[in-house]
């Protein structure tokens, strides 16, 4: 072959020739790297766990804890599963507390909340402490409290949240209509002694509470509940920092103080749960100490409101 015919030949099939020589060093790149990737470990075929709202603590709510020994609780939960309704996981995603990297403005905000209150004893000095520190929280009220604190609650800034009226779990959570009965029932007392109409709820052992199905004998509420509160304009809150002051009769400051390290750690939004009963004295003590640490970790204390981020429990169990 004549080099003139040969160069010609080889004109025509140029862009070919590039495009296999194209292909053959991305494939040579792609091989390198993968082997490389390969051998020092770095391929993770784990699925990766999300930052998932820790619920150890969660569900301790013990007011209405006396029928039923925990112990019980956890031993029907467990043989019994099978004959427990399909679980349905509500809002799995919205309920996850984002990882800290995910706020890259560093913003950190903690939504302190209060359960079961007014009361006669704790709710002042659980105010004054609040104030002393410029700290805005929610204050999740119930029927059997002393109703006369809550405008001075609302008029601090704080926000009113529904918990119950009555807070018996066997009542409240026997039907659905026995439970929106006494949603309004804890509501228009709110509003009579406020003039707020507060739409902003926490379920009595939050929504991943076992006692709907064990004391209440309503399999499926919480399903339906957690759906319906919502589509009927209310905003229910669960929390993400159990400070564990309900989980015995009287928990030492030190431990509080330990759950809000543990149970905050690496998180940049929290809501925390904490009781407003006289008998809960140690929360009161260790409330100080609990908001100079998360102020010194950076976190801003917020009131919550219908635009707060979500917390809800992860999954719900009836
Ligand atoms: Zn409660």
């Amino acid at each position: 072959m004549k080099l003139r015919t040969f160069l010609k030949k080889f004109y025509k099939n140029k862009n070919l020739l590039i495009s296999v020589s194209a292909l053959l060093v991305v494939s040579l790149i792609a091989i390198t790297y993968a082997s490389a990737a390969f051998s020092s470990g770095s391929f993770n075929f784990t699925p990766t766990t999300s930052d998932s709202i820790d619920q150890t603590s969660e569900g301790t709510e013990t007011i209405d804890t006396t029928s039923l020994a925990s112990q019980d609780v956890i031993n029907t939960e467990s043989t019994e599963s099978s004959a427990i309704p399909a679980v349905a996981i509500v809002s799995s995603q919205e309920s996850i507390v984002p990882p800290l990297e995910q706020f890259p403005d560093g913003s950190k905000v903690c939504y302190l909340t209060f359960d079961d209150g007014p009361s006669s004893v704790s709710t002042p000095q659980i105010l004054e402490v609040l104030s002393r520190y410029n700290a805005k929280a929610t204050f999740f009220v119930v029927g059997t409290g002393k109703l006369e604190y809550l405008k001075t609650i609302a008029d601090q800034g704080h926000t009113i949240g529904l918990h119950t009226d009555s807070h018996v779990y066997a009542n409240i959570y026997s039907s659905y209509e026995a439970y929106i009965a006494d949603l309004e029932a804890i509501s228009n007392k709110v509003y009579d002694h406020t003039g707020i109409r507060s739409t902003i709820i926490r379920f009595p052992g939050g929504s991943s509470n076992i006692s709907s199905l064990y004391k209440g004998k309503c399999p499926g509420l919480m399903t339906r509940l957690t759906v319906d509160v919502e589509a009927n304009g209310y905003r229910y809150f669960d929390w993400s920092v159990s400070t564990g002051d309900a989980d015995q009769k009287l928990a030492p400051p030190e431990t509080i103080m330990e759950n809000v390290k543990k149970f905050s750690n690496n998180k940049s939004q929290i809501c925390v749960l904490m009781h407003d009963t006289n008998a809960k004295s140690t929360t009161v003590e260790a409330l100080p100490a609990v908001i100079e640490y998360l102020a010194s970790q950076g976190f801003e204390f917020r009131a919550l409101t219908m635009d707060s981020p979500v917390f809800h429990h992860e999954k719900l169990n009836n």
